[in-house]
């Protein structure tokens, strides 16, 4: 540890998580953000934006993975793609790896986190910004919806938490225009927080989805470094059979895209919306609020 120097997460009253630093390797106060980025012994380099932490490189692929294949193979004919956020573009990586995508339009709001990340984050986002489909937009998330005549097959949100810039992003206007931004069929997916922690994201986004879309649920995935247990990604849609699709399909599906993985298993698609009774009564409220 370098003099002992230790960044501490400070998200919940009474709860802080403290990560050693070894060496800062990149630290700025952006026009949006405040951005550190170090290494730790344990996670390799952990990224921080306003104190929270985003991503490292030891459990980045548990969270990518999940955020990317389960909606694409899922839906099962996903051309075009949209991500809003995804600065570090571990998921843009993700979702290339898919070769019947034809487009990728990311809409991240702060540049200076897709410039760094093409320097520090090689291990995990190498290739994105070459590859021919890929398109970066420099725009608030929330500006871009509610403007675009564009339209997707599957929208993924993979913002910071309900607060600063990312705010915008779980408000029922913003989820209005994604509906409108979808293919008929299509599907959104969206980073909601740790239920343990963060219950009352959930409900909300869930709640707001209901009033929206016909299917509105949530699938979950463990992410060491997003503390507090299961974590939540959002689900809505039009197409109420979407996650419930046979193992055999995703199975087939998966056996076609042809790509490894270190996470991600038709199974364990399949078993991620299976949640837990504190998870489901809290997506159950956010439906009867609706
Ligand atoms: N996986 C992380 C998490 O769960 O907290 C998020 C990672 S990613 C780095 C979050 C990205 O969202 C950041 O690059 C941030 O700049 C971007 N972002 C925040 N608000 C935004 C907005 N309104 N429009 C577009 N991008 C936004």
């Amino acid at each position: 540890m370098s003099d002992g120097l230790v960044f501490n997460e400070t998200l919940y009253p009474g709860v802080q998580v403290s990560y050693g630093c070894d060496r800062i390797l990149y630290q700025e106060k952006t026009e949006h953000q405040d951005l550190v980025l170090f290494s730790n012994p344990v996670f390799g380099k952990i990224l921080m934006l306003d104190g929270v932490t985003q991503v490292t490189t030891a459990d980045e692929f548990i969270y990518h993975e999940m955020m990317s294949h389960v909606p694409i193979i899922a839906h099962g004919a996903a051309r075009n793609v949209l991500i809003v956020g995804g600065g570090d573009c571990g998921l843009a990586e993700e979702v290339l790896k898919h070769r019947t995508v034809e487009k990728l339009v990311q809409v991240e709001i702060d540049a200076s986190v897709v410039e760094f990340s093409k320097e520090h984050f090689a291990d995990f986002n190498t290739g994105v910004v070459d590859d021919p489909r890929f398109e970066l937009v420099i725009a608030d998330g929330m500006k871009f919806a509610a403007e675009t005549d564009r339209t997707f097959d599957v929208v993924i949100v993979d913002s910071t938490d309900p607060h600063g810039p990312g705010a915008v992003l779980f408000s029922e206007e913003f989820y209005r225009n994604v509906h409108r931004m979808l293919t008929p069929g299509g599907v959104l997916v969206t980073q909601n927080g740790v239920p343990f922690l963060q219950r009352d994201e959930l409900v909300t986004s869930i709640e707001r989805f209901s009033r929206i879309f016909t299917d509105a649920a949530a699938y979950i995935a463990a992410i060491p470094t997003y503390f507090g247990g299961h974590m939540t990604l959002g689900w809505a849609t039009d197409n109420a059979d979407l996650r419930s699709q046979a193992a055999t399909v995703l199975q087939e599906r998966f056996d076609a895209a042809g790509f490894q993985t270190r996470y991600y298993t038709p199974d364990v698609h399949a078993a991620a919306f299976a949640l837990p009774r504190f998870i489901l009564d809290a997506v159950e409220e956010g439906r009867a609020k609706a």
